[in-house]
């Protein structure tokens, strides 16, 4: 992209923000009180921040833009699941989704507040299972528009977010350099204060990123998308497994075991009678047992239009039974907010349709 027009103030960070402000004279401190002023006091304009001189804040506003995403819709209750859908500058629409402390699978238990954050409008990666994909992919977001979701959220709900998954709308690791802008803002004292392993990222499986999400030093966590545990399942509800088959999908999973000596996480959505045979267990339960991963089943969630559907608690628990069996650390979770259209993607294509 090319850097016509204002920067998205929420786009950079302390050091990239000091370069900035070096090169209009300011004082090295400057930075940090202007990053004080957002993250900290959360204010919505360069005038609020009153410690500036006049002249800078004018300046700042000239070379710097602020918020760009509107609240357009919320969805649940309070104790619930929250959903919310955002509109961009461009008139895009995503979502995020606040999950109340629910005891599962990503950073510890208990109080926590979970948001799951979008990463691109809408998805090029086409899962046959999944609503963000039906309309194909139309740009990524900025570093800004996902660092927003967690601002706008905690605004809204007056509650702090205290762990992230990137699980929203979106393939994460196809948006890889604002994603890791964003984590970098997010992880920061200066800026959201969000602990690097109470951040996860969840990816459908391309391989080349993996690997270089492990060369990355923050000890994130990472989950993988896999649905799968076959080349010959995998393929025919994931077209990414042509690209990146299975083999090619562990060997960097392998890698970043290895580097970042973290477990990970596998996602695999229940699906009757297409991935939720015995043998899919078992097959799930040998790559498991070779990554040294969790499990983190989904009774999938049914999306209008699209034709797969959940199997009965009794498959569900006959499937868990065998991963039980085999020693494989395994969990199932029972969506909340399945009536809210908590499944990715589903709240923006209801508002999309005409009624
Ligand atoms: N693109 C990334 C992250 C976004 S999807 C990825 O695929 O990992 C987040 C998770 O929601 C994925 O595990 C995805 O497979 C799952 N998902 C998509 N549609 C779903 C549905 N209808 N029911 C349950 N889970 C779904
Ligand atoms: Fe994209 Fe993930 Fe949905 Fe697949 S599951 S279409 S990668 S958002």
């Amino acid at each position: 992209m090319t850097s016509a027009g204002p920067t998205p103030i929420k786009s950079i960070s302390l050091s990239e923000l000091g370069e900035r402000l070096a090169a209009l004279g300011q004082p090295s401190f400057r930075a940090k009180q202007v990053m004080e002023w957002i993250y900290g006091k959360r204010v919505k304009s360069f005038d609020a921040m009153t410690n500036l001189p006049a002249a800078l804040r004018a300046q700042l506003a000239q070379e710097f833009s602020f918020d760009s995403l509107e609240v357009v819709r919320v969805l649940g209750s309070d104790d619930t699941t929250r959903k919310y859908l955002f509109k961009l500058h461009d008139g895009a629409l995503i979502e995020s989704v606040l999950i109340p402390a629910s005891p599962a699978l990503y950073g510890e238990a208990s109080d926590r507040r979970t948001l799951c954050v979008s990463t691109q409008v809408g998805c090029a990666y086409g899962c046959k299972f999944c609503a963000s994909g039906l309309d194909g992919w139309s740009r990524n977001l900025l570093a800004s528009e996902i660092v927003e979701q967690i601002l706008k959220v905690e605004e809204a709900s007056g509650e702090k977010v205290n762990n992230l998954v990137f699980m929203g709308m979106g393939e994460p690791l196809a948006n890889f350099v604002n994603l890791m802008k964003a984590i970098e803002i997010l992880n920061a004292p200066w800026g959201v204060g969000i602990g690097a392993r109470h951040i996860t990222v969840s990816t459908s499986g391309l391989a080349p990123q993996i690997k270089q999400l492990a060369d990355q030093p923050l000890q994130i966590r990472l989950a993988i998308s896999l649905h799968g545990a076959t080349d010959e399942v995998r393929q025919q509800i994931m077209p990414v497994n042509r690209k990146y088959p299975l083999d090619v999908l562990l060997e960097a999973c392998d890698y970043y075991v290895t580097r970042k000596k973290q477990r990970i996480t596998f996602e695999y959505i229940l699906i009757d009678s297409v991935n939720d045979r015995a043998e899919d267990a078992s097959a799930l339960a040998r790559v498991a047992r070779r990554i040294g991963a969790k499990v983190n089943c989904i009774p999938y969630n049914t999306v209008e239009g699209l034709t797969w559907k959940r199997p009965s608690e009794r498959r569900q628990d006959d499937f868990m039974a065998i991963l039980d069996a085999a020693d494989i650390p395994a969990t199932i979770r029972r969506e909340k907010g399945h009536d809210i259209a908590a499944a990715c993607g589903q709240l923006r294509r209801q508002t999309m349709q005409p009624a």
